[in-house]
């Protein structure tokens, strides 16, 4: 993580102390880089050059206002999966920014409200879903531009909870039949059919899924375009992977390489919709030490982050790198992280340290960030930085165990501004309040 480096043993965030934001705007806290977000947006923007991507913004992966502002501000568009997602999109980009709409079960009053909002694109899920939108749509007087989603039927490729290309999840339209659909609405006066949609997953380490995704794209454009159906879009989704713990994953160029041929060949325009790849390395979730304590043959550091702050350990499995923000003069500066996800062991020599447990305060045996972590000797009041939080972190926080949710900070160089307060008791309790009798 490039924007957040140790100089003289002191965690920075661009040219910012992070112990300096903990001072000052507490703990727990998101931190976000406004550098790293950005050169990742321009990283893809850059790799797929060669066919002038419209890159949609994963706005579900984080919704800050403010990140999606910036991301507004820098030339992308929105993919949002719900009516609440489009409102946020709306509101940071106003009505230029192109904004697809994907999910499996949208509503009636979601199509509406997509469609009197120029949406760009429905990525479309089922057939009765696409009778719904045709339904919508011609009562509204227009026509909806529809993505047809595929499932590519893959073998798998990630977490069976993020796997989204496989047979027997409940996304997209099976391969099989998909051409049939596209048959059931040839001339349909509510539907334009325009374009292929699929989203493979995530996070993915490697590119051959996509090379296998865009090849069966190509032969279902052709088909669906023997039908009469202008397709004009290839949306090949999100998902590319990111470097949780050293250097697994491939650069946005490679997966361009395998990508960029199919939409070649079939000329379409083609859509992104990175959400993780932008956002997910460019933050910290910044916790305190409470306590420690050893119990039962195993050492717990107990600290303020918990798992309605960053549920993805305990939710997939996922790994986070921990280290201390000031790390103590006998341990190196950064631990040394097996980049192989599939090897159990990430770590290697990590003098003057023993395993640890990280865990919050939340009342289930489920609350960790991480599990048998070599890390040193830590004391009451010690921060704790949780890397590559910025995707999935916040946008599931919670209030479980009526815990307020974190404050997010943004940094650029020596300067940081909230993007969002933290909690009160008041926003706790807001529905509620009025109904208590
Ligand atoms: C979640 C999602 C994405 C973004 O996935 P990332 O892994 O964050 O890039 C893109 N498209 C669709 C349809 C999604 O559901």
């Amino acid at each position: 993580m490039d924007h957040f480096q140790y100089q003289n043993r002191q965690l920075y965030c661009e040219d910012t102390p992070v112990a300096e934001l903990a001072a000052q705007y507490g703990t727990p806290l998101y931190i976000y880089s406004q550098a790293a977000l950005l050169e990742k947006l321009r990283e893809i923007q850059a790799a797929f050059a060669a066919a002038e991507p419209i890159i949609c913004y994963s706005v579900k992966a984080n919704g800050n206002l403010s990140i999606c502002r910036l991301m507004a501000q820098h030339g992308a568009g929105f993919d949002v999966t719900s009516k609440g997602e489009f409102q946020r999109a709306l509101r940071a980009g106003g009505r230029t920014s192109p904004i697809v709409f994907a999910g499996v079960g949208k509503t009636d009053d979601e199509i509406e409200f997509a469609l009197t909002n120029n949406v760009f694109l429905f990525d479309v899920e089922s057939e009765q879903e696409l009778h719904a939108i045709g339904a919508v749509a011609q009562r509204l007087g227009v026509k909806a531009p529809v993505a047809l989603r595929v499932n590519p039927d893959l073998p798998p490729k990630t977490h069976v909870k993020t796997d989204t290309s496989v047979k027997g999840v409940k996304f997209g339209l099976d391969i099989e039949t998909i051409v049939d659909v596209a048959q059931s609405v040839v001339g349909h006066p509510g539907i334009a059919l325009v374009g292929l949609h699929m989203h493979l997953g995530s996070p993915i380490l490697k590119v051959e899924p996509y090379r296998l995704g865009a090849e069966k794209g190509v032969t279902l454009i052709r088909q669906f375009r023997a039908q009469g159906h202008d397709i004009r879009y290839l949306n090949m989704g999100g998902g590319f992977g990111i470097n949780y713990r050293n250097d697994e994953a491939p650069p946005a160029r490679a997966f361009a390489e395998v990508i960029l041929p199919a939409v070649r060949e079939t000329g379409c325009q083609l859509i992104l919709e990175p959400g993780r790849f932008i956002v997910g390395n460019a933050a910290i979730l910044l916790t305190r030490v409470l306590y420690t304590k050893s119990t039962g043959g195993k050492h717990y550091i107990i600290q303020d982050g918990a798992m309605n702050d960053l549920i993805r350990p305990t939710l997939y499995g996922s790994f986070h790198r921990v280290w201390p923000v000031q790390p103590p003069e006998n341990v190196p500066v950064e631990p040394d992280v097996n980049g192989d996800p599939d090897d159990p062991q990430p770590f290697r020599d990590m003098p003057h340290c023993f395993k640890q447990d990280v865990v919050g305060p939340v009342c289930e045996s489920g609350d960790f960030l991480a599990k048998d972590r070599p890390l040193p000797a830590m004391k009451r009041g010690d921060l704790l930085a949780v890397f590559s939080a910025g995707a999935y972190g916040m946008a599931m926080a919670s209030n479980y165990n009526s815990r307020l949710r974190a404050a997010e900070v943004l940094v650029t160089g020596r300067t940081h501004r909230l993007i969002r307060r933290r909690e009160t008791f008041a926003d706790l309790v807001a529905c509620e309040d009025d109904c208590l009798n």
